[in-house]
């Protein structure tokens, strides 16, 4: 779709309802996940901040310019670095969390002072590399072009990032209101994270997943728990939702819910065969079962693969 409001490189906007946007994040220029936007009426709410203060920067102009006026809030999904970096930009508003995201981001700005934050993301690149020269199938190769301009960008924004904690945390169930609209922001539990929220729209049936759903891509199981993230989908699939506004990739649709759960089934399924037949991760990783062969960000698989296994087998 045409973006006609904002001409920024790191992203496009999508008006998904009236006054209700989606920022859709240009692969590999350092956004890296999606935002939104939401015109509650005589209140702006933005939902995550990018993984850079330039996105998010770029975010606040089209916030202003889509609504006419600075946001007041702004709901961080999740405590990962792709989603919260630009908070330190909106620093009129409040930012607003779980407590569970707000105590990972303050466990984070100790990670960011540390002296071996070079040497660590150096070695992450070289991982990622290491991983790419194994791969055969090009759409893994270009994804993995981008995971590694991504973090390029982040390492770049690490550095010089001055965190915006949140000074609003809540449980279970925040509601905001503005003449226009109520929208509800929600936490079932820690299940891609320690603690997920998302924004959900009920008059509109829409819904600000951040990485609790994924548009026909893999989604990163990594310190997160898989059988907490499905009953988190199953709680949420009895909401009226009708469009869905993924932490990554393009606004999809109500069954991208399922089709989500249904990944992480056959991911957690997979790993158990591959620990049973003794199998090498990394090589029983390259045959990704047909449903999920064409999604986006293959190399993510294998992560998820290596990961399972070894947290069976340490455990
Ligand atoms: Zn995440």
């Amino acid at each position: 779709m045409e973006d006609k409001w904002s001409r920024s490189p790191y992203f496009r906007i999508e008006e998904v309802r009236a006054g209700v946007f989606a920022a859709i994040a240009t692969p590999g220029m350092g956004a890296w996940s999606n935002s939104g936007i939401v015109d509650l009426g005589g209140v702006t709410l933005v939902v995550d901040s990018c993984a850079s203060p330039g996105a998010a920067s770029d975010l606040l102009s089209a916030a202003v310019t889509l609504t006419g006026r600075s946001p007041s809030y702004v709901v961080l999904t999740h405590g990962h670095w792709d989603h919260i970096l630009g908070a330190e930009v909106f620093a009129r508003a409040h930012i607003i969390a779980t407590e569970s995201t707000r105590a990972t981001m303050l466990d984070s700005e100790v990670s960011l002072r540390r002296e071996d934050l070079d040497s660590g993301f150096a070695q992450h690149l070289r991982e990622l590399r290491e991983q790419q020269e194994r791969q055969t199938d090009q759409r893994i190769v270009q994804a993995l072009d981008i995971e590694i301009l991504e973090n390029q960008e982040l390492l770049k924004n690490l550095k010089a990032a001055r965190l915006h904690h949140p000074e609003v945390t809540f449980a279970e169930r925040l509601l905001l209101h503005g003449s226009q609209r109520s929208v509800e922001v929600l936490c079932y539990g820690g299940g891609h994270s320690g603690g997920d929220a998302f924004v959900y729209l009920p008059s509109d049936s829409v819904a600000f997943m951040g990485d609790l759903v994924a548009s026909r891509r893999h989604a990163w199981v990594g310190s997160g728990s898989i059988s907490a993230w499905y009953s988190i989908l199953e709680r949420f699939s009895r909401l009226d939702t009708d469009t869905i506004v993924p932490g990554h990739g393009n606004v999809t649709r109500g069954q991208a819910v399922a089709e989500t759960m249904q990944y992480l089934l056959k991911v957690q399924e997979a790993a158990s065969v591959c620990m049973q037949r003794g199998d090498n991760p990394m090589e029983f990783a390259k045959s990704i079962p047909a449903p999920f062969k064409g999604w986006g960000s293959g190399h993510v698989y294998e992560w998820n693969i290596s990961h399972l296994t070894s947290v069976a087998h340490g455990a």
